[in-house]
Parts: structure tokens; C-alpha cells; sequence
């Protein structure tokens, strides 16, 4: 590994060939101002448009600009993912490519990083023109996930985040395929910590993450870090049972002690809630089977070990 390069900023692409010039000049003023080594690694997501061409002549002027373009469009996640894999920086940076994420504030990041962080997230204070929806849908999506998972992903964060090499090998070794990565770095733990900014208006262009990526993504958030909506159909079945039991109770009474008849459908219906409460409940159950089985399927490793004193280790683990 080439840890000659102290700065990999690593830039998913997909379609922008409206703002690349400015956001490869914008990158590169504030990269040059830290006077260290870095490298402009371009993620190009199976673009339909000029976006690779323009990438090439870019970096036939600029040899710091490295370029992973896919044989088709896989998704941002995924094209993150791939830029952290072939980044050789000792801190790598993810930033998407509109200049919604303002470059400046990379430096803040690098700062809290030679503080000692570990990972050092942006944390959206604002976001300016975008539209109600998407700020409503993104708001619910990080409360729910909040709410339905014990890890701690900070709320109203997105991919553009500092990551030292350290927390990037750790990565690197999570072999999902359906990817949330701004919660596996939660998951991946170590010295995390934001740095606040309002965010910008896209540049140009128009938003790469329809209603229906949208979706995708927070459902890889949600099932990734968590089964409590498995949990739900037990929840829901237990009080399904108990009304029917109620119900039966109830009926039971008005026979023993009232003299009008009860309508034969009372007890049928009665007996409906009960059977599809019982029906609920055990799916619950194997849904509980089926999330431990998910646990292990996904392969994550038990744990990670940050420091480790004493004790012949691998390679990875840092020695005091
Ligand atoms: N992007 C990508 N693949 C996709 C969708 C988006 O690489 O399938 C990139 C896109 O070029 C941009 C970043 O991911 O650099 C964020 O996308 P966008 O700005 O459209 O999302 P939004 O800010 O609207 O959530
Ligand atoms: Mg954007």
C-alpha cells in the first residue's frame, strides 16, 4: 500500500457532467491548500452522459485524479464502497460530486482527524433547496432508524464523512452486499465525531436519488441494523389474541347472565381474531429465526479490537 498519499477523496459520479469541472477545481483549491499529498479518486457509476470523458481529459492534465469507472449503474453506496477500496490514503474523504457538500469544510474534518478522530462525519444543521419531501422523508427515515435499531447512527448525516485508514480496513472487511454505509461506520465504532454545516443547494443538475433509491436505501438502513419490524407481527398478534379472548369472555357473560340471544356470527367472528392472532404470533416467532439467521448470514465479524497489548496479533491490529 502506497501510504506515501496522505488524502484520498473519493467522489461518486453519476451524470454530472454539468457541475464536474467546477467540483474537480473547487476539490482541488482546497486540497492544495493543505500542502500534503492527496489523490481525487472519481467513481464513475455507469454515467449515460460526457461525465467519463470529461473525468479522462481531467486526468490527462492532472495526475492526482485517479479514475474507477463500472460497466453499468450500480449505485451510490456501492460506488463509495468500491472508492474506499482502491483509496491508498492514510484519511480518506467521501463527498458527493454536486457541491451539496461544500469542499472547505473538508479541512475542519482533516483537523478534527489530526485532533484524533477516527472518523469524522458531517452533520447537516440545514439543507437549502430541496424540497419539503425530501426533507420530510429523509427526517422520518432518520427518526424510525433511530428508533428501530440499539446502534448509535447519528441523525441528519450523509455519506460526506473523514475516515482514517484504520476504520476504512475495517470496512473493507464487511462483506454485505446491501450496504448502508453511513451505519456501518457507525457499527465499525472507534473516536467518531461531526463537524456541523448547512448544506448547499445542488450546483446544477438535478438529484441522481429518485423516490424509488430513496426507498431502497432505507430499507437497507432499517434491515441492516435491525429486526424489530420482524418484531411487529408479534406485537401485533398478541393484541389480536387478547381482543378475540375479550371478545369471548365478553359473549360468554351475556349468555351466563342476559337472556337475548346472541347472533351465531359473534362467536365465529370472535374466534377469527383468536386463530389470526395465533397465525400472527407465529410468524413472529420464525420471523425471529429467520432475523438470527440473517445475523449469520451476513457475515459481519463478531467484533473488532482497537487496541491490543501483549498478545501476538495480526496485522491489522495496531501495536502500541
Ligand atoms: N450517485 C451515484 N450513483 C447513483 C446515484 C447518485 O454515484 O446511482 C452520486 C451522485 O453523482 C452524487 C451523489 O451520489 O455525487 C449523491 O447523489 P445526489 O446528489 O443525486 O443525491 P441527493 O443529494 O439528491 O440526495
Ligand atoms: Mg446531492
Amino acid at each position: 500500500m502506497n501510504m506515501d498519499i496522505r488524502y484520498s477523496i473519493v467522489i461518486p459520479v453519476y451524470n454530472e457532467e454539468v457541475v464536474l469541472c467546477q467540483t474537480y477545481q473547487r476539490l482541488k483549491q482546497v486540497m492544495d491548500t493543505t500542502r500534503e499529498s492527496y489523490e481525487l479518486i472519481f467513481v464513475n457509476d455507469g454515467s449515460s452522459d460526457h461525465t467519463l470523458e470529461m473525468i479522462k481529459s481531467i486526468r490527462a492534465q492532472d495526475e492526482d485524479v485517479k479514475l474507477i469507472s463500472f460497466s453499468r449503474n450500480f449505485g451510490h453506496q456501492i460506488a463509495i464502497t468500491a472508492g474506499m477500496d482502491y483509496a491508498s490514503g492514510a484519511a480518506v474523504v467521501v463527498i458527493d460530486a454536486d457541491l451539496q457538500d461544500p469542499p472547505e469544510l473538508i479541512l475542519k474534518m482533516i483537523a478534527k482527524w489530526k485532533e484524533g478522530y477516527n472518523v469524522v462525519y458531517a452533520k447537516r444543521t440545514k439543507r437549502k433547496g430541496e424540497t419539503w419531501f425530501k426533507k420530510l422523508t429523509a427526517r422520518l427515515f432518520y427518526r424510525i432508524l433511530s428508533a428501530s435499531t440499539d446502534l448509535n447512527i447519528p441523525t441528519d448525516t450523509g455519506d460526506f464523512r473523514l475516515l482514517d485508514r484504520r476504520v476504512c480496513e475495517e470496512l473493507k472487511r464487511l462483506p454485505e452486499k446491501n450496504r448502508y454505509v453511513r451505519g456501518l461506520v457507525s457499527w465499525v465504532g472507534f473516536k467518531q465525531t461531526a463537524v456541523e454545516y448547512e448544506r448547499d443547494e445542488r450546483l446544477a443538475g438535478e438529484s441522481k436519488y429518485p423516490l424509488k433509491k430513496m426507498i431502497k436505501l432505507s430499507l437497507d438502513g432499517i434491515t441492516s441494523f435491525s429486526y424489530k419490524p420482524i418484531k411487529l407481527a408479534t406485537y401485533a398478534g398478541a393484541i389480536i389474541i387478547s381482543s378475540g379472548i375479550t371478545y369471548l369472555v365478553v359473549l360468554l357473560l351475556l349468555k351466563i347472565f342476559s337472556k337475548s340471544a346472541i347472533a351465531g356470527w359473534n362467536l365465529v367472528l370472535a374466534m377469527q381474531f383468536v386463530l389470526s392472532g395465533v397465525l400472527l404470533t407465529m410468524m413472529g416467532v420464525i420471523g425471529e429465526y429467520i432475523g438470527r439467521i440473517y445475523d449469520e448470514t451476513r457475515n459481519r465479524p463478531l467484533y473488532i479490537v482497537s487496541e491490543c497489548y501483549g498478545l501476538k496479533n495480526e496485522e491489522r491490529i495496531v501495536k502500541d
